[in-house]
């Protein structure tokens, strides 16, 4: 259906182009070099961090989206990804895209990463601290909403600079009329297949899904939140895409949430 494949196409990343790196701002350079290990302070509405995912059985990140802060309280991480935003995603090592590959060989051959800009309309994702899934919500242009978007995936770690996480493959995709379904259970699949997930941790990840799947059923928080009708600061500008968008922050057992 059109407006799942343009959710997954958009979850794909962003589409190919020329990017112009760096301009980071010294504050924010500053920040993402403060030492780590010290609880990482609250962001304000308007900040600007990265939103990144290492790549499965490595440590190296390979997905990164600057996104600017909506809300950083106790019970949630809200941010917005802007139309335009220049963003890092992977590819194979020959610039195929990732899902151009079939699937039989798209998590064995070599990878690379890849430049671009977000397309189409924006997104905002939405972390409730130490779940396994993320929430992120997709609109059509003219913020007609299309529906929210389940990603199962390690609970977000903070670091001075943003957050990193690694996804888990199996998605949820709930519409507004509360119906909802897997995605991507192929890749899943595939992904074990692959060696890059060994059967206790797909079970742990099912076991994440139909826990969300809960929350979908009892419509709990984001979903009961009118989250759909929420619109971007018009003052906010796109984040850049620092040149150091690969940093690595710490090792991942010291960076959690405070
Ligand atoms: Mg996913």
């Amino acid at each position: 259906m059109a407006d799942e494949s343009a959710t997954r196409a958009a979850h794909r990343g962003p589409a190919d182009g020329p990017t112009t790196p760096g301009g980071t701002a010294e504050a924010a350079c500053a920040a993402r070099h403060r030492p780590v290990g010290a609880a990482v302070p609250r962001w304000a509405p308007g900040d600007h961090i990265l939103w990144r995912y290492r790549e499965n059985g490595g440590a190296r990140i390979h997905i990164c989206r600057p996104v600017t802060v909506v809300q950083d309280t106790d019970d949630l991480l809200a941010v917005w990804m802007a139309p335009g935003t220049p963003c890092v995603k992977p590819v194979l090592a020959d610039g195929t895209p990732v899902h151009a590959e079939p699937l039989t060989s798209r998590y064995t051959k070599p990878r690379a990463v890849r430049r671009g800009r977000w397309t189409g309309a924006g997104m905002v994702k939405l972390a409730q601290p130490g779940r396994p899934w993320s929430v992120w919500l997709f609109w059509e242009p003219g913020w007609r909403f299309k529906n929210w978007y389940v990603n199962l995936e390690e609970p977000l770690a903070r670091w001075p600079g943003g957050v990193d996480s690694e996804d888990h493959f199996l998605d949820i995709s709930v519409r507004p009329d509360r119906s909802w379904r897997w995605l991507d259970e192929d890749e899943f699949a595939a992904a074990q297949r692959a060696g890059l997930m060994d059967p206790a941790k797909a079970r742990a990840v099912r076991r994440a899904g139909r826990e969300a799947v809960e929350t979908i059923l009892a419509w709990e928080k984001p979903f009961s939140d009118d989250w759909p009708e929420w619109r971007p600061d018009p003052r906010w500008t796109i984040p850049a895409l620092p040149d150091d968008w690969d940093h690595t922050p710490a090792p991942r057992s010291s960076h959690q949430s405070p």
